[in-house]
């Protein structure tokens, strides 16, 4: 696959997971053309020495493995990235009738960067769980698609600091305005409409920008689009594990909830990755063996130097768009990376012909953290974080490098070799 290729699969998927829910079908469809049979945790697994499997928990996190013998000697070779990205979420009781207009109450999930939300276009959506014609309970993802909602700013001349000392009230500044009507609307009935269903009993949906993403820049170094953080790299561990040898113990995990704290039965935090790990290996000191052979390589996107404020990164690791990937290093642990993994990870990048950089945050500033610590905790596995460097992480809009995605999967390819 050629790096124009790749990066033009990666926009299609990016526009076609809006959501966790829709990211994990958008891996799972990828996997299953590429021979990956799926597994439900809740059968008695059959598995097949060289065979290719993937498993979903709550429709939202995955994992992929490739299951070859002599688990407990040679271990699994594992990436670990996330499906979340902050984002305004619809509350239960939505609708806000106001002048006229009808709004929707959201909450903000994540650490979303509010700002660029403001004068977007906006759809929605996530997943609805109801009853179907049938009378049974069926949950169904939905995506509305077409703009149907946006937060306008307040002009300038209604807030004359607003250049200067802008702050943002997440009740009361950014409910999206949806429609103008000056009769009841339900909002049952618009989702009974959009997914079929005969009964809505409940729903997880989330505003996201219809701009679609795109190639920025003079001679096209750049990639703009939403949720860069993290389907970047479960796009690029989805293109990697696709290629994987049969004759070695490869594994991805995509988990749900990182924007949160990875705390739930689908996030890092929960149980699911010891669980399939466990059905792999199901003998306690083979389990054991395994996960101390077995190495994971966390990728989550990391801060590229922006040229307007070089300040805020030590002068020393500042990561360049475009030039690798990025280790991670925290002396705290709120890495997980430690001078054994990055070793190994500094190896594969040169046997893979790519450059890497380092980042470590200025002494002065906290530091950003990820699943690698959690499923190192969780685990016991020994584990690195690595990351491409973006710009405007967790906007609405973020930016990546042209190359470093193509570049991470020869990394993530080799290791998977
Ligand atoms: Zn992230």
């Amino acid at each position: 696959m050629t790096q124009n290729q790749f990066n033009n699969e990666l926009l299609n998927f990016l526009s076609s997971s809006p959501t966790p829910f829709h990211a994990t079908l958008c891996l799972a469809k990828a996997l299953e053309e590429a021979g990956f049979q799926k597994l439900n945790e809740a059968d008695i697994w059959k598995l097949n020495l060289g065979e290719k499997y993937y498993v979903t928990r709550n429709d939202s996190s995955l994992i992929a493995f490739v299951y070859t013998h002599n688990l407990s000697e040679k271990g699994i070779s594992m990436v670990g990235a996330h499906t979340d990205s902050p984002a305004l979420k619809l509350k239960s009781n939505t609708l806000i009738h106001k002048k006229g207009y009808i709004q929707l109450g959201v909450e903000v999930y994540g650490g979303a960067l509010l700002n660029p939300w403001f004068d977007r276009d906006l759809s929605i959506a996530g997943r609805v769980s109801g009853l179907n014609n049938a009378g049974q309970l069926e949950h169904k993802l939905i995506d509305f698609k077409r703009p149907v909602a946006i937060i306008p700013s307040l002009a300038i001349h209604l807030d004359k600091e607003a250049n200067k000392n802008r702050s943002i009230n997440a009740q009361t500044d950014i409910p999206p305005i949806m429609m103008q009507s000056s009769e009841e609307i339900s909002f049952t009935d618009i989702l009974l409409q959009e997914s079929g269903l005969k009964e809505v009993l409940d729903f997880e949906l989330l505003f996201y920008d219809t701009q679609a993403p795109a190639f920025i820049g003079f001679k096209n170094e750049f990639l703009a689009s939403a949720r860069l953080d993290n389907l970047l790299s479960c796009y690029v561990g989805l293109q990697a594990i696709k290629e994987s040898s049969l004759q070695k113990s490869t594994l991805l995990v995509c988990s749900d909830h990182e924007e949160v704290g990875s705390e739930s039965t689908s996030g890092a935090g929960g149980t699911f990755l010891h669980s399939v790990l466990q059905r792999l290996c199901p003998e306690a000191e083979s389990y054991a063996r395994m996960v101390n052979a077995s190495m994971m390589i966390s990728a989550d996107n990391a801060h590229g130097v922006h040229p307007n404020f070089i300040s805020k990164h030590d002068e020393n690791h500042g990561p360049l768009l475009n030039h690798g990937p990025v280790i991670k290093i925290n002396a705290n642990q709120r890495y997980a990376s430690n001078s054994q993994t990055v070793s190994e990870f500094k190896l594969l990048c040169k046997e893979a012909g790519v450059a890497f950089q380092n980042f470590v945050t200025r002494t002065d500033m906290g530091c950003g953290s990820t699943i690698g610590p959690i499923t190192a905790t969780k685990i016991g596995v020994k584990t690195i974080d690595i990351g491409l460097p973006t710009f405007a992480m967790h906007s609405i809009r973020e930016t990546a490098g042209n190359a470093d995605a193509f570049n991470l999967y020869k990394v993530l390819k080799f290791y998977f070799s």
